[in-house]
């Protein structure tokens, strides 16, 4: 998301419990997204995919009309040098050799969950593949930051310092976001870089989506004349994963994960 640092809300144990519902529902929608990407399937095929599941969890979309223009689908698809935000299409087929983002969201009874994961599809080139790797861990590393007595930078600094270590670079115009009774609260903004020991600090009760978007190139991105999809500016590969989680008193709880 785009947005300014503005008011964060902490959460009660009882309001963490009920994300972590929709979040176990957002990871099923990759689950079965995941298991259906291959050479020839359509990205709408993968949102039909991804509405069932919805449908059969009691939960509704968060991504489906959301913002201007309103968006059209209950996932994003991000193919290649899509960093984010790319709408499902009868058109876009996937081919061998692609990656494809995946970012997908749901509401139980008010509450917010989000994440994000990238699939190779078929066989796909070693440089892609180690995209891929380099940007899950370095979410990981952001998300082992996410603990009491830690600030946002701490997060930034650990994803940024793990993808440009590995010669990539990390997207500046897009972050992290505050999440709970909306998919994208007011705070905090979650920066994927920035200075250790400064920045908000993080206490129990905070939730937040973690989510780098790492390029192969620079970091400079495009938006398309769709109005949503954001592409890399000089066309490199670019990956991108998320979790919803959550701050306990003892560290960082993925909500974003299966029952
Ligand atoms: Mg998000």
């Amino acid at each position: 998301m785009k947005a300014p640092a503005g008011v964060v809300t902490l959460k009660t144990p009882e309001q963490i419990a009920i994300m972590r519902r929709a979040g176990r529902v957002v990871a099923e929608m990759l689950r079965a997204t995941r298991e259906a990407v291959r050479p020839g399937i359509s990205t709408a095929e993968l949102d039909a995919i991804a509405t069932k599941v919805l449908a059969r969890s009691g939960a509704r979309s968060n991504f489906l009309h959301y913002g201007q223009p309103p968006y059209p689908a209950v996932i994003c698809t991000s193919v290649n040098d899509e960093i984010v935000h790319g709408i499902p299409t009868k058109k876009r087929v996937l081919r061998e050799g692609d990656i494809v983002g995946i970012d997908a969201g749901a509401i139980i009874d008010g509450w917010h969950a989000d994440a994000a994961i990238t699939v190779p599809v078929g066989r796909v080139s070693p440089e892609a593949a180690r995209l891929i790797e380099v940007t899950e861990q370095a979410l990981r590393a952001g998300i082992a930051q996410t603990r009491p007595g830690k600030r946002l930078g701490d997060v930034g600094a650990a994803i940024q310092s793990l993808a440009e270590s590995s010669g990539y670079s990390v997207v500046r115009q897009y972050g992290g976001h505050g999440i709970g009774r909306q998919m994208h609260e007011d705070g905090p903004f979650v920066p994927n870089w920035g200075d250790a020991d400064r920045g908000l600090p993080i206490r129990e009760g905070l939730t937040v989506a973690i989510e780098p978007m790492i390029n192969i190139g620079g970091w400079d991105t495009r938006l398309l004349p769709d109005g949503w999809t954001v592409v890399t500016a000089d066309g490199s590969l670019s990956a991108h994963f998320e979790h919803t989680v959550a701050v306990l008193r003892d560290g960082p709880e993925i909500l974003t994960v299966p029952g």
